[in-house]
């Protein structure tokens, strides 16, 4: 890895770094398949960049999660609650 400060704990969590695990990652950009390095995606993340297209492979801090459906981070009991209001006659839609 390129970053040495995070050398000892790729160390301790996998000692054998042949036998670390690999994951394949479909590029958010272009689509092609990327086998990335698990120590690297978890302690590295911003250097993750595509092999076809040298785009990053994970959002940076500052970007926003599009395409997610709001149901995917309600709390449930949010959502009876609002199921409950809505169910008030006269209430808001
Ligand atoms: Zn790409």
């Amino acid at each position: 890895m390129k970053n040495e400060s995070h050398a000892p704990l790729a160390q301790a969590l996998w000692p054998d770094a042949k036998q670390a695990p690999v994951k394949l990652l479909e590029c958010r950009h272009c689509g092609r398949r990327n086998r990335v390095q698990v120590p690297r995606a978890i302690l590295e993340p911003h250097h993750c960049e595509c092999g076809a297209c040298g785009e990053p492979l994970f959002l940076a801090p500052h970007e926003p999660l599009t395409g997610i459906a709001s149901n995917a981070y309600e709390h449930s009991l949010d959502r009876t609650t609002l199921a409950a209001l809505k169910g008030i006659p006269a209430s808001p839609r």
